[in-house]
């Protein structure tokens, strides 16, 4: 059985203060037995929110990483110094990346090697735009950027790889997937891990769905075959809310 998780995914919101006063909060609420519970947070917070969560069970993330340990690379942070920190997770290649930043297939990938480098579990994001759905372009697309963010990996490593579905006409649009199609998707990316890496692998890897997930909805996605969990911004950011979001994953 693969273990449901939820990632809350912040962006670029709240002050070091804000990330304090929200850990006092979902501090035993948002930690439900048999779900695991990350929240990812934007750079200057992670060392803060590691110490305020110290001793629970909520795991700490950051949103993205460079994949060489150092070097002349500005306004970067490397896998040695998010280890520094205490996380264990790290988004990579989230669609706003790809799209405002310049992300590639190739850099997510060198990315996604990187970060067992430093034993961060990557949370790997792949979907299609507006464009690409209405196309039917939908699985090409999944196809394309999940085998090149996952190549080079062991099948252990691949086991370990949490795979976000977003598609991003429904990020931060309220427009949400249904469950079905979501399902349909995630179950077409577990084939394709299962080409990759087999069976095994397969069955192991949890693919979670992300697009306007919240209270209301979860518990749909959460009851499909395929769907191990979600990714989360917007309904991430308020207590009460990320707490219902970990309580409806059970
Ligand atoms: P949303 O964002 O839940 O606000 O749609 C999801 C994401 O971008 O990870």
């Amino acid at each position: 059985m693969r273990k449901p998780i939820i990632a809350g995914n912040w962006k670029m919101f709240k002050t070091v203060e804000e990330a304090k006063a929200f850990a006092q909060e979902v501090r035993g609420k948002a930690e439900v037995a048999g779900v695991d519970t990350v929240i990812c947070a934007p750079f200057t917070q992670l060392a803060s929110l590691v110490d305020a969560l110290k001793g629970s069970s909520i795991g700490v993330g950051a949103q993205n990483m460079h994949w060489a340990e150092n070097g002349a690379y500005t306004g970067e942070i490397s896998g040695t110094m998010l280890q520094e920190t205490g996380v264990k997770y790290v988004i990579i290649g989230h669609s706003e990346r790809r799209a405002y930043f310049a992300e590639t297939d190739e850099t997510v990938n060198k990315k996604v090697l990187a970060a067992f480098q430093y034993n961060l579990t990557p949370i790997v994001c792949v979907g299609e735009n507006l464009e690409e759905r209405e196309g039917g372009q939908t699985k090409d697309v999944c196809k394309t950027q999940t085998e090149a963010a996952l190549q080079g990996l062991s099948a252990a490593q691949a086991a370990q790889v949490v795979i976000a579905y977003e598609p991003i006409w429904a990020i931060g649009t309220g427009k949400s997937s249904t469950a079905e199609d979501a399902n349909d998707v995630i179950a077409y990316i577990r084939e394709l891990v299962k080409g990759q890496f087999g069976e095994e692998t397969a069955a192991a890897v949890r693919i979670q769905y992300g697009g306007s997930v919240k209270p209301g909805n979860i518990r749909e996605y959460m009851q499909m075959s395929d769907i191990d969990g979600a990714l989360v911004g917007g309904a991430s950011l308020e207590p009460a809310s990320f707490i219902e979001l970990v309580e409806g994953a059970r």
